[in-house]
């Protein structure tokens, strides 16, 4: 099965502790896209100006990713500017000029409308409502969303979330959405809320995933050297959607296998700056990285010990 991606394509400038960035290949529907092809056919909807670099639309090509959706427009492509500090979990923003994106009214072409599983990236929750007005219902809606969402169309978001059968957020937008700290009752709000199941990024801590009779944590990978957390969670978004649209498999140990490659995914993402990781990723180096998060989290079960 394929999937279907709609969010930004963006031209970053990003600093980090370990070094600087400017103007490349960024935008949470790339990151999405540059994970997920890994496993299955993606399909792109985003708008970009006129000055997007040919070199970017190459790339997108050369990995098979589908940009009949991708509009070219008159115009600046959307920049996004940010730093971190050594809290690698905080994005600080310093700029965001949206350029073409001020106009972007996603259409889904023809061929798309029956895709079955859908990445609704990081973009006004009208729009994400928009993209599932003009779709067949989908066996699965994934949807993210950021805390300005969440305080400027807090109504919006809420009428799309009736509609999103897995919502991905990260631990302060959960909070900052349910207005509970516990991360257990803001999940059972959430619940509440419309989808079948949340997933709480805690960016280097890992991720938890939620449902109602369950509940499953992936650990954060533990790295050497982390570049630039950028797109983190769409490169998790990419390998968790990617692996499930690959099997066509929705059950409860298939999401937690789905839990573990987007792990993998976000932990060889930060590796280095922008896409740079995600664009010389081997899919063996997948696998090896999924087997070590295996053993990495694999205990055996009491042998008949007793605690006294
Ligand atoms: P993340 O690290 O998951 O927050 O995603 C980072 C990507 O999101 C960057 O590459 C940015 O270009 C993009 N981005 C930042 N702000 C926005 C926004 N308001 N709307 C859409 N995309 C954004």
């Amino acid at each position: 099965m394929s999937v279907l991606v709609v969010g930004s394509v963006a031209l970053d400038t990003v600093k980090t502790p370990f070094g600087e960035v400017k103007e490349v290949l960024g935008g949470s529907a790339t990151y999405f896209a540059l994970s997920a092809h890994h496993y299955t056919q993606v399909s792109l909807v985003a708008v970009v100006g006129s000055d997007f670099p040919k070199k970017h639309l190459g790339l997108f090509r050369r990995k098979g990713i589908d940009t009949k959706g991708l509009k070219i427009k008159k115009g600046k492509t959307f920049r996004w500017k940010g730093y971190y500090e050594y809290d690698l979990n905080q994005a600080h923003t310093q700029k965001t000029e949206l350029n073409v994106f001020r106009t972007f009214h996603p259409k889904i072409p023809k061929e798309y409308k029956r895709i079955e599983y859908i990445f609704l990236a990081n973009i006004d929750p009208q729009l994400q409502l928009s993209v599932l007005r003009q779709v067949k219902r989908p066996k699965l809606v994934l949807c993210d969303t950021m805390n300005y969402w969440i305080e400027k169309k807090r109504k919006e978001l809420l009428l799309t979330l009736k509609e999103v059968d897995i919502l991905l957020l990260n631990d302060s937008e959960v909070r900052e959405l349910t207005g509970e700290h516990s991360l257990f009752k803001a999940s059972r709000r959430i619940l509440k809320m419309g989808p079948e199941t949340v997933i709480i990024k805690k960016g280097e801590h890992g991720a938890l995933m939620w449902s109602e009779n369950s509940h499953f944590a992936a650990p954060g990978y533990p790295l050497e050297d982390i570049n630039d957390p950028t797109g983190a969670g769409d490169a998790f978004a990419g390998g968790f959607l990617g692996f499930l649209a690959y099997t066509n498999d929705l059950s409860e140990d298939n999401m937690r296998r789905a839990m573990v490659f987007g792990s993998v995914m976000a932990s060889y993402n930060v590796e280095d700056f922008s896409i740079e990781r995600l664009e010389r990723l081997k899919n063996k180096e997948i696998i090896e990285r999924y087997r070590a998060f295996k053993r990495m989290t694999h205990f055996e079960d009491l042998n008949g010990e007793v605690i006294e």
